[in-house]
């Protein structure tokens, strides 16, 4: 079963004009789902684990620009009055989920918060991104932390935000307890620019690290494959004991931010073969990234919430097909991560 971690408080965190990252986000998820999972409240005291990754100067600025009203950090990345605690709790929601699942309550848990996360490194800007990327604290790489000072030893990240998690890398780079693997849209064509085959991992966490850039309009049917190619064999490999997905909606079709044409048949594929690993994982925790359509946030949130449920989920949207000319690019960029991968685990 899967439940959802939630507040109010995430509303709060609103941005001084208009924007893509807005409070709309969240509400059209929640309203979606309300009536199909419990939902719970995040940890409120998380300041302990906030340092365990964050540089104590970034946090002070950034509790420093909450006092200011409404500003942007950089050009992509507002705070206001109620960031501060929002964000802290949208840490609070990744460790409560966390605690759920190692306590065997739930198999599943969905942390719908914001701001974001994946692109903060330790100390804001991350790998020498031009911005942070509405992004405040590194969620997910919290909660990373979290789970392995609570008894797990392995923990993969499973990054399918359409953007590249620059923070999230950086911040495991050299760590072997945590595998991060992300998909994103090929890092020249989009922020932050980062997120290269060649990015395996340092000193003792080489060969936890695989990138795969896709090209734009990579549709379902290569996604699809570049996931059963890599991404499940190295997942199955590691043999994590949880998983945590850095779950952004933007590599949709429908997306504006980016240029991958995934339909929510991708995500489902995602959630079922996740839901199939519980039992030989503890668990999966999902922490909502990016996804600025808020009507495929709703729908794509829906199709979580009830395949993780066991429920009959019919995605009411065909399967995409990728130009011939992108998957030849598809299939040089698979045989490109597997060479480089290939010193690292057994792909074929
Ligand atoms: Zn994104």
């Amino acid at each position: 079963m899967i439940g959802v971690i939630y507040d109010n408080a995430y509303l709060e965190h609103k941005p001084p004009r208009n924007h893509v990252e807005n409070p709309s986000r969240i509400l059209a998820v929640i309203k979606s789902i309300s009536d199909a999972a419990i939902i719970e409240r995040p940890i409120n005291n998380v300041d302990d684990w906030l340092l365990k990754v964050h540089d104590p100067n970034y946090v002070r600025q950034v509790d420093e620009a909450c006092g200011m009203g409404y500003v942007f950090i950089d050009a992509d990345t507002y705070v206001s009055p109620g960031t501060c605690r929002a964000a802290r709790l949208a840490v609070g929601a990744v460790m409560r989920g966390i605690d759920k699942v190692l306590g065997g309550e739930w198999s599943a848990a969905y942390a719908v918060v914001r701001p974001p996360g994946h692109h903060v490194g330790r100390g804001g800007r991350a790998l020498m991104a031009p911005t942070q990327g509405f992004c405040i604290f590194n969620n997910v790489a919290i909660g990373a932390v979290y789970a392995l000072e609570h008894g797990i030893n392995k923990v993969a990240i499973l990054d399918i935000d359409v953007h590249h998690g620059n923070g999230t890398q950086e911040i495991f780079y050299e760590d072997p307890r945590v595998l991060y693997v992300s998909l994103h849209q090929d890092p020249l064509t989009i922020y932050p620019g980062t997120g290269f085959i060649d990015d395996v991992g340092e000193g003792e966490g080489e060969g936890f690290n695989v990138n795969v850039p896709l090209p734009p309009f990579t549709a379902d049917d290569a996604y699809m494959k570049a996931l059963d190619r890599i991404v499940w064999p190295i997942i199955d490999e590691f043999r994590p004991q949880i998983i945590l997905v850095s779950l952004g909606f933007d590599a949709h079709m429908l997306d504006n931010i980016a240029n991958l044409r995934l339909s929510l048949n991708t995500y489902a594929h995602i959630f079922r073969r996740l839901r199939d690993m519980i039992g030989r994982i503890k668990g999966v925790v999902f922490v909502l990234e990016g996804g600025y359509n808020v009507d495929v946030l709703g729908r794509g949130s829906r199709l979580l919430v009830d395949i993780m449920s066991n429920k009959d989920a019919e995605v009411d949207e065909g399967v995409t097909q990728t130009d011939p000319r992108v998957m030849a690019r598809v299939n040089s960029v698979i045989r490109d991560v597997v060479s480089v991968q290939r010193n690292y685990w057994h792909l074929t």
